[in-house]
């Protein structure tokens, strides 16, 4: 036993020295996984460095060809990993097949990318002036439970690429893929000790992993106040960080839309993955003129949506994640205010919440803070200003959609909507060749897309004098 644990199971934090993984959808036990002690995370830091080097050192045709080797082998875990998503998350088996495949398109992208990491050679006068990216060391990946796979491959397959070694902290929920992942990496050839999973708690895991000092950036996805709390530690050690926060993003819906669109993609816009998603279009916003028409396409809809067994292909929605978030998701529920629509969910045992479109008041904490769950709310504006004000009267900023045939509109709607990702008659999901992130309260800095290995580098300049 590690001097971090005391005699009764649990750490001087009081936290259990395992982590039990539940079955969100039976609250049956599926696993329990031993917490990273601090002292551990020591020692995978000074694993990671080690490998770090080696790697760093190999051709880089020679990584793109390892990288490419770990897709291959996540690729042919699809259905295993999507299974093992299934259960320590209760994402509906579709959704999980997604996203065990993003994971592989992100490496084969990153791995397209090693060869690629060109410097400049800039005019100078008396020599040559040439950039190298060098990779910065150790990163850590702090990951979530709400889409554990896609957004720990969002910054381990671009980290790697870029010659870096990555230690992944999942969330205390959902280790089981992760760990998985780490075991196909390995067969896949990748060396030892480059890419390890810590499966822990935030508070002593992941603090130790943010503190250390030879870890040089973090990655986080997860809760604002966990954000902010982690850019101060690293702002006191100089530390890189990411920070993909929470959103309230809006669905801006004019009359003059093709409405009939608008109102068939509203529900699963919100509704997908439980509502379990920083990028779910939560805030509803319709032109008056055809608030009751388009209430009268969406409600019956949302109340329509299949929730149950995450196993079944029928099913649309499945469970929350824990008994916390439903319990969080519930206290919004429990306020005084206008149900405009809800949905079955199953009753018994799982973590389950019924598909919920609320009409609250535009101050109420229902419209202005992330619910994390399968609740919406809507409200109506009067104009383009009236809208523009609605959809920026928010802390957060990381996506929105708008539904217009008006194309002016669309453009200064696009440009005026304080968010990162925006979508026009459509509600578009992340592409790992896109550039994604959060303005605001929702994040600092950007992941994926063309750049996303150029943020795991040091940009190093070297000036060579050719005067004899
Ligand atoms: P969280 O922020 O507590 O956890 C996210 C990750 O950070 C987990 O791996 C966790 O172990 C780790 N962590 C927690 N405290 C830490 C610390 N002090 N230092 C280092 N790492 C730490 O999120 P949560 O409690 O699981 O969810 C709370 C709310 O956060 C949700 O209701 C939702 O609103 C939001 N959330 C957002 C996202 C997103 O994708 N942006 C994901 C998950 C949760």
């Amino acid at each position: 036993m590690s001097d971090d644990l005391t005699p009764d199971g649990l750490t001087p934090d009081g936290l259990p020295e395992d982590l039990t993984v539940l079955n969100p959808a039976t609250e049956d036990v599926v696993a329990t996984v031993p917490a990273t002690t601090a002292e551990q995370v020591d020692a995978a830091v000074a694993r990671a460095a080690a490998a770090q080097r080696r790697w760093a050192a190999l051709a880089p045709g020679d990584r793109a060809r390892l990288l490419r080797r770990f897709a291959d082998a996540v690729d042919g875990a699809v259905e295993e990993l999507a299974r093992l998503e299934l259960r320590e998350a209760g994402h509906t088996l579709g959704n999980a097949r997604w996203e065990a495949g993003n994971v592989r398109d992100l490496l084969e992208y990153a791995a397209g990318g090693v060869e690629r990491l060109t410097g400049r050679q800039i005019p100078v006068a008396g020599g040559l002036d040439i950039t190298f990216h060098e990779p910065l060391g150790v990163v850590a990946v702090i990951a979530p439970w709400n889409f554990p796979m896609p957004i720990a491959g969002w910054g381990f397959a671009p980290a790697l690429a870029a010659g870096n070694a990555v230690l992944l902290k999942p969330a205390e929920t959902t280790p089981l893929t992760a760990l998985r992942l780490a075991e196909l990496a390995l067969a896949a050839g990748l060396p030892e000790g480059l890419f390890q999973v810590l499966p822990g708690h935030g508070r002593i895991t992941g603090r130790a992993l943010v503190d250390h000092p030879g870890v040089r950036k973090v990655v986080f996805t997860g809760s604002t106040a966990v954000g902010k709390e982690i850019m101060a530690r690293c702002a006191s050690r100089l530390k890189r960080v990411t920070l993909e926060l929470g959103g309230k993003s809006p669905n801006i819906v004019f009359a003059d839309a093709d409405l009939e669109k608008a109102a068939a993609s509203a529900p699963m816009s919100f509704l997908d993955n439980s509502g379990q998603d920083c990028c779910a279009r939560t805030r509803i916003l319709v032109q008056r003129e055809v608030y009751d028409d388009f209430l009268a396409r969406v409600a019956p809809a949302i109340a329509a949506v299949r929730v149950g067994d995450p196993a079944d292909p029928d099913t649309e929605m499945g469970p929350l994640i824990s008994a916390l978030q439903r319990d969080r998701v519930n206290s919004f529920l429990a306020d005084d205010q206008k149900v405009l629509a809800q949905g079955d969910a199953p009753s018994g045992r799982g973590f389950w919440c019924p598909p919920t479109l609320l009409a609250p008041a535009e101050d109420s904490r229902a419209a202005t803070e992330e619910i994390f769950g399968p609740v919406a709310v809507v409200l109506p504006f009067t104009d383009e200003a009236d809208a523009l004000r609605l959809a920026n009267a928010t802390r957060y900023g990381l996506s929105g959609s708008l539904w217009t045939r008006d194309l002016g509109r669309a453009v200064r709607l696009a440009r005026g909507v304080n968010a990162g990702n925006l979508s026009v008659n459509s509600h578009s999901s992340v592409r790992y060749w896109t550039p994604f992130g959060g303005f605001g309260e929702s994040g600092l800095g950007r992941e994926l897309g063309p750049d996303a290995l150029a943020h795991f580098t040091e940009t190093k300049n070297v000036f060579f004098a050719t005067e004899e």
